[in-house]
């Protein structure tokens, strides 16, 4: 069985044999660009040498990427739990061609590393191409030697040329291009359809690599200017791939997240090591640890309130398994041995994870008994009614300190909504309540670092609701 930590230097050392420099995974916190909530794939610490306007001394590269989805538009928070595939936090692996090879070779690389080092079955993969990138095609097809059947043209059916899947945009402006996935199939025994197919958000066919083939750079008003030297960027979930090379289906049953999962049962005294609470804290002690070694801390605003909403979550889901009192920082001991290895600064900032945490845990402890007891009583008295008031969710947000996400996290497992409009709302005229009674402004300093200051400008996120430009990777 082959363990995350042997994939993921088998993927480097593989390209690094193909002339990749192997480089650090960058902080989860963009160091260029204000615009961008969290890192979100391995491309964002080489979005300027796709532009042309930084040079490095090499022009392949590699790495494994630590990324967060868990805010602006690449959101995976409410999937959580859900799929068999998604996290806040994972890893990407990646590999970058900065005007150097192009698509012939991106394809060969990947197919090359996914059937012949680590061996999967080529009959269980299927690939996607850009509707009218016949090239990419007749690569799979002629070169590769893929059925034409097993190649799927996903394009203009979802809403115009370059919004489709298959056309990858790093948000409004920015380099893009047309890409090609490779997808595992699973199995009949679980329930979706491949790529373009009605039932294609089903967890059958799993999507493992992005391969994207950087042609262009959009501008402002939607102009499409060829880049100086078409570019490649690809992106590999390892936990995704983990789960293959490891027989199974889940992510949530790799190695790493079953001793993650059970040393989560332990603290919260659950034996039932299948509840989905415990995926979803398995799950968010990964994200939240993370965010604080790279100096997010929680707050109200910006990126300190998605780690605080994270941590509601995870202790809410505690909460249901029967934890009283706090137990997510605990947590922080096993994630080091799983992963401090890899992450040499987890390790050495383990003990302020975990205390920053735990205060964390504290604090919203105090109300959260309370906060649902109000819940609960509000969903009993809904009658036939769906949908849960906008002032009781904002009256639990506002007293109690419920993030309406973890509100919607429980109404969504009693077949509930929010009524969000409502909540806006309500936010709104306390908004306006805040700004009458003071003058002064808010305060728009989004996170604070371990020893500094850093100063963000530009979210509108009081409730936490950041309407950020984030960079698009689908
Ligand atoms: P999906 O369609 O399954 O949500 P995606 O198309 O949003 O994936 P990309 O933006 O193409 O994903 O990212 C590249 C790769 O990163 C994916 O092929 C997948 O292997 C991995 N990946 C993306 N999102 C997640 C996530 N939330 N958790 C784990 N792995 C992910
Ligand atoms: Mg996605
Ligand atoms: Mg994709
Ligand atoms: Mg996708």
């Amino acid at each position: 069985m082959m363990k995350s930590s042997e994939l993921r230097q088998s993927f480097l050392s593989y390209f690094e044999s193909k002339q990749h420099q192997i480089v650090e995974s960058s902080s989860l916190i963009p160091g260029n660009d204000p615009t961008l909530l969290f890192t979100n794939a391995g491309m964002v610490q080489f979005k300027d040498v796709f532009l042309g306007e930084d040079q490095r001394p090499y022009t392949r590269a590699t790495s494994s990427q630590r990324c967060v989805r868990a805010g602006g538009k690449h959101n995976d928070l409410e999937n959580v739990g859900y799929t068999a595939r998604h996290h806040t936090f994972f890893e990407m692996l990646g590999n970058f061609s900065f005007g150097d090879y192009f698509k012939k070779e991106a394809i060969t690389y990947a197919w090359e590393f996914l059937t012949d080092v680590l061996k999967l079955p080529k009959e269980k993969l299927l690939v996607t191409v850009y509707a009218d990138d016949d090239e990419a095609f007749d690569f799979w097809h002629d070169m590769i030697g893929v059925p034409k059947e097993k190649i799927i043209r996903i394009g203009d059916n979802k809403g115009g040329r370059f919004q489709s899947d298959n056309f990858w945009a790093m948000g409004d402006t920015g380099p893009c291009g047309p890409c090609s996935e490779v997808f595992y199939d699973h199995g009949e025994h679980i329930w979706g359809g491949p790529p373009g197919s009605p039932e294609e958000d089903g967890d059958r066919f799993i999507e493992i690599w992005n391969v994207v083939f950087m042609q262009f750079n959009r501008s402002a008003d939607g102009t499409m200017v060829p880049l100086p030297k078409p570019s490649v960027d690809t992106g590999m979930g390892l936990e995704r791939i983990a789960a293959i090379l490891q027989g199974v289906h889940s992510n949530y049953e790799i190695d790493l997240f079953q001793n993650l999962i059970k040393a989560a049962a332990k603290l919260v005294g659950t034996d039932d090591l299948s509840a989905q609470s415990l995926r979803v804290i398995a799950d968010h002690i990964r994200s939240c640890s993370f965010m604080i070694v790279d100096g997010v801390i929680p707050s109200n605003e910006g990126r300190g309130y998605v780690l605080r909403r994270i941590v509601r979550r995870a202790v809410r889901h505690g909460n249901k398994l029967g934890k009283k009192g706090v137990f997510f920082h605990k947590l922080v001991d096993a994630l080091d041995l799983e992963m401090g290895d890899a992450y040499p600064e987890l390790r050495k900032l383990k003990d302020r994870v975990a205390s920053i945490l735990l205060k964390e845990e504290e604090q919203f402890a105090k109300t959260l008994d309370q906060g649902m007891k109000i819940l609960e009583e509000a969903i009993s008295q809904l009658g036939d009614k769906k949908i849960i008031p906008g002032e009781t969710v904002f009256k639990l947000y506002d007293t109690f300190g419920f993030p309406a996400d973890l509100t919607n996290d429980v109404a969504r497992e009693n077949s509930l909504e929010i009524d969000e409009a409502g909540f806006e709302v309500a936010m709104d005229a306390q908004r306006a309540r805040a700004r009458s009674a003071s003058n002064f402004s808010m305060d728009m300093s989004g996170s604070v670092t371990l020893d500094s200051v850093t100063e963000f400008t530009g979210y509108d996120d009081l409730a936490g609701q950041c309407e950020v430009e984030t960079i698009l990777v689908d």
